[in-house]
């Protein structure tokens, strides 16, 4: 939320405003000006309205005393009333009545003001000449009088309930806008523990490792060590930072506050910087215990980078939480733990060693953590007996937890359409398709001869795949088309893997250029679906000859940037730091590589030919053929079995 301030005086933080305040309301923690001119715009309101009022309430004429004595002694008046010393009357007759205007106006009654001493002199002569008269005790105000009175204060009373019930829909309460809306967690509600947390073992330790520093701070210190102040868990989207923040919160036997960064955001100026105040507050009052702030990037971004100035709302929360993070001593008990997947983009400050100084690489799970995160989410899912968990692992290499969580959701939803009741493989097939490339597109209409060149294209890649001995095993081939995806030849590899040899990367890239190859051998055409290939081979070309050294010409040279960065999603600019003549040369490497892989795969291909025609017309017949078919068309079936023995095929 970027709102800039009107004025100076509204960019002053949260106590300058307070200052202005009586103390009883200094005490709420107003924020600035913003409520104050609101509330002065409905006094205004108020005040016009009943001012209009007051005009439209028919005025009778008022006359002077004298003139009122004239008609009373020529016993034109019917009758008064008298409200202390004012008088109103009715005449027995309408009179015709001169304004000062001189303007002639009918009129049938009339008020006065009665002079401090007549009134006593007055009485005998109303009642001498038979006037009816009624007094009135002075509380008795007529309608239109109460209403000037009385408006004002309805309709100010009236807005504030209305602003504050609004801001109570939104979770708060227009009296404590400054006021930390940390959630604070009772352990014996928060039923996540460490178990539910599957993989990211060290991350789990360090955790732990923090709570026993606020049980036992004295075991840590007695050599002198201090206690970390703030931890960083850092890591892309979906693998379980938050969770894990919540299993601490359900393992720690300490206070744990946890709010979302976004969470100190307001719209008025200062608000931010005062809920930090107020958090920490409350955590040292607690101590020992635990602050969780939750994507940190949204204030902790970097100060002065953007566009809006040295100023701005996010800035002085920044700051305000910087002090707070410097302003506790070590000993005072308080950790703040923070969670962010954009750690590039965190201003240097927060990292320095006293604030963050503990960073948490929580990663993209491995196949076995995968397996056990699929696990735990089985648990409590009815899944038949078929279903290999460890397979499934195995075919979701670079899942995150959270789309596994997704896939057993997705195959869930699926087999409760088909109304069964047990999740079975097709199911779990069908979600992970349908999550790794979306929504099958069922209604496009492709031509017989489109049709042939697809099948021929994924072909070539489970053949070339089928043959190559360091390629990874197929899982299935298709021709059914997904998302953006018209095809798709499925590897599952062994395990993860760690460390590439060129050898294991040029039987990938022949993989990668099997389809184009068939293309051209069956064809001698080349069609655009290859286009997503090539620019994977290249990619990958590229990686071999900047980053790895895996080109004659070179050697064991690095042309590439240091990347460590590139799984949290940093932009990476590749700085040259070479000449143009190696620039050339580079390019020249990078087809030479290419080159050799297509030659391979074409080779392959034109040893393999009846192979690939028959794997084309079966995949025409039945638009998707399980690897294992694949392999049976070269005679390697044997090498199904091998499948589970993880050779090491570097
Ligand atoms: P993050 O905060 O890192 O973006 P979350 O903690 O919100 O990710 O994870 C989202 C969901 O994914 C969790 O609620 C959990 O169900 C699932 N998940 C992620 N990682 C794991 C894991 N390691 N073990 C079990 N479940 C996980
Ligand atoms: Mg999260
Ligand atoms: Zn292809």
């Amino acid at each position: 939320m970027k709102k800039k301030p009107e004025s100076d005086e509204n960019a002053k933080p949260a106590e300058s405003g307070d200052e202005k305040l009586p103390p009883f309301l200094r005490k709420l923690h107003l924020p600035g000006c913003s409520m104050w001119s609101a509330m002065l715009w409905c006094m205004v309101g108020a005040l016009l309205i009943a001012q209009l009022w007051g005009q439209g309430a028919g005025e009778s004429e008022r006359l002077s005393y004298t003139t009122f004595r004239e008609y009373l002694d020529a016993g034109h008046i019917a009758e008064v009333t008298l409200v202390e010393r004012s008088l109103e009357g009715e005449f027995a007759a309408p009179v015709q009545y001169e304004l000062e205007t001189g303007e002639i106006v009918t009129l049938t009654t009339f008020t006065t003001h009665l002079p401090v001493f007549g009134i006593d002199a007055l009485l005998p002569d109303l009642e001498a000449r038979g006037v009816h008269v009624t007094a009135k005790p002075p509380m008795d105000i007529s309608w239109p009088v109460l209403l000037i009175n009385i408006l004002p204060w309805a309709i100010l009373i009236g807005g504030l309930y209305f602003m504050s019930r609004q801001m109570r829909g939104r979770g708060q309460n227009i009296f404590s806008i400054g006021q930390s809306r940390a959630k604070l967690y009772d352990r014996r509600k928060e039923h996540t523990t460490f178990d539910d947390v599957a993989g990211a073992e060290g991350a789990k330790g360090e955790l732990q490792e923090i709570i026993l520093f606020l049980k036992e701070p004295e075991r840590f210190q007695r050599l002198g060590g201090e206690i970390p102040r703030g931890v960083l868990l850092v890591g892309p989207p979906g693998t379980g930072k938050t969770l894990m923040a919540r299993a601490m919160a359900g393992e720690a036997e300490v206070p744990f506050f946890s709010i979302t960064g976004s969470d100190f955001m307001e719209m008025f100026v200062g608000v931010g910087a005062s809920r930090v105040r107020d958090l920490f507050n409350d955590a040292k009052k607690a101590a020992p215990s635990i602050v969780f702030i939750d994507e940190l990037d949204s204030i902790g971004r970097r100060r002065g980078a953007g566009l809006g100035g040295g100023h701005d709302e996010r800035e002085q929360t920044l700051n305000q939480l910087l002090s707070e993070l410097d302003g506790f001593e070590p000993n005072e008990g308080v950790i703040v733990v923070a969670a962010t997947n954009r750690p590039d983009i965190l201003d240097t400050a927060l990292l320095r060693p006293g604030r963050f100084d503990r960073r948490i690489a929580v990663d993209l799970p491995t196949l076995d953590a995968r397996h056990a995160i699929l696990k735990i989410h089985a648990r409590n899912k009815p899944i038949a007996d078929a279903v290999d968990l460890k397979r499934l692992a195995r075919g979701t290499p670079g899942f995150s937890g959270a789309d596994l969580e997704n896939l057993l959701n997705e195959a869930a939803l699926l087999a409760a359409r088909r109304n069964v009741d047990e999740i079975a493989r097709e199911d779990i097939e069908e979600a992970r398709d349908k999550v790794l490339m979306g929504l099958q597109r069922e209604n496009l209409a492709l031509t017989d001869q489109e049709c042939e060149f697809l099948a021929y294209h994924e072909g070539g890649h489970a053949l070339v795949a089928a043959i190559l001995p360091r390629a990874e095993p197929i899982h299935k081939v298709t021709i059914v088309p997904r998302g953006r995806a018209m095809g798709m030849t499925q590897q599952l590899p062994r395990r993860d893997k760690y460390l590439y040899s060129r050898a294991y990367m040029e039987d990938r890239l022949a993989v990668m250029l099997g389809g184009r190859a068939a293309e051209r051998l069956v064809f001698d055409a080349a069609t655009s679906g290859a286009a997503d290939d090539l620019k994977q081979a290249t990619r990958l070309a590229r990686k071999m000859v900047l980053d790895w050294g895996m080109s004659d010409r070179f050697g064991h040279i690095a042309f590439g940037e240091d990347e460590d960065q590139v799984f949290l999603g940093e932009d990476i600019a590749r700085r040259r730091q070479y000449s143009e003549a190696t620039a050339r040369e580079i390019d020249e490497e990078i087809r030479a590589i290419l080159d050799g892989a297509y030659e391979v795969a074409t080779a392959t291909l034109r040893e393999h030919r009846e192979a690939l025609d028959r794997l084309a017309e079966l995949l025409l017949e039945h638009e998707q053929i399980p690897g294992a078919e694949v392999l049976a068309l070269v005679g390697r079936e044997d090498d199904l079995h091998a499948e589970n023995a993880v050779p090491c095929n570097l």
